[in-house]
């Protein structure tokens, strides 16, 4: 669903991606972890041309996105993203936050965004919060909110760069629980995360990044808890 072949990002002369390739399987789930600065970040944002790669490709259903020609916009309403910070429109409901991008990017009527709206809602068990403003939300509700959005515009994968690490440890758990269902019923994912006990248990495959390089990748029992590298150790250590 998800490949990527020798991609290279550099911010001026800082090369922060040196060369990844990655694929991810339809119905995957891939962990990405490593050091701040090691690129996690870039990478996802590569993945749906939040940033421009400088080299290598970037496939996405079988779509090259890093191709000149292809419509940008059409390749990101296939790609939902969820970052730390939620970006929800703060002067308007919930449900609001999901019809307008339905509305704008996907053209729909508004009764049908607001039919998906109400769906997504209760995906992530927020229905009761559709009339409530965000500021009004915890932020674990508010992350919900942000991942229900992503989903109203039907994406065929979903990004997520460290959903968790704006929470205090008490909301952690809801949003993790809203991405073991999306897990269960197949959705493709790539999570960078801190969250090793969601990597060990949900993750097909978890990445290890240093340098902007991939270090180590395999199985979570076996990057997590028999790592081959001393980079991908110390890394666990200080994590753990
Ligand atoms: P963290 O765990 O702290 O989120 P990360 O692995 O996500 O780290 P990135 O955000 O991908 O790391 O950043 C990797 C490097 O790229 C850093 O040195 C950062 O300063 C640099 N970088 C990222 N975005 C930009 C940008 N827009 N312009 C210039 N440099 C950037
Ligand atoms: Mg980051």
């Amino acid at each position: 669903e998800i490949e990527i072949r020798g991609l290279h990002k550099s911010f001026g002369d800082n090369e922060v991606l040196r060369g990844i390739d990655l694929d991810v399987a339809a119905g995957e789930v891939v962990c990405v972890i490593g050091p701040s600065g090691s690129g996690k970040s870039t990478l996802l944002r590569c993945v749906n041309l939040l940033e421009e790669p400088t080299r290598g490709q970037v496939f996405v259903g079988g779509t090259e996105v890093t191709d000149l020609d292809v419509d940008i916009d059409a390749v990101r309403r296939r790609i939902g993203m969820v970052f730390q910070q939620f970006n929800l429109f703060p002067h308007v409901t919930v449900t609001e936050n999901l019809t307008l991008p339905q509305r704008r990017v996907l053209g729909r009527a508004k009764a049908h965004a607001a039919k998906v709206a109400g769906e997504n809602l209760e995906r992530v068990g927020l229905a009761d919060k559709a009339d409530a403003y965000p500021a009004q939300l915890s932020g674990g509700q508010q992350q919900r909110v942000a991942i229900a959005r992503a989903l109203a515009m039907g994406p065929e994968v979903m990004l997520f760069d460290e959903p968790t690490s704006a929470l205090d440890p008490e909301l952690v758990g809801d949003v993790l629980a809203v991405m073991r269902m999306l897990a269960a019923e197949g959705m493709t994912m790539m999570v960078v995360t801190h969250e090793m006990s969601f990597a060990r248990e949900v993750a097909d495959r978890v990445v290890f990044m240093d340098g902007g390089r991939i270090v180590e990748e395999g199985p979570a029992a076996q990057v997590v808890g028999d790592p081959q590298h001393e980079r991908t150790r110390h890394f666990l250590t200080r994590v753990l």
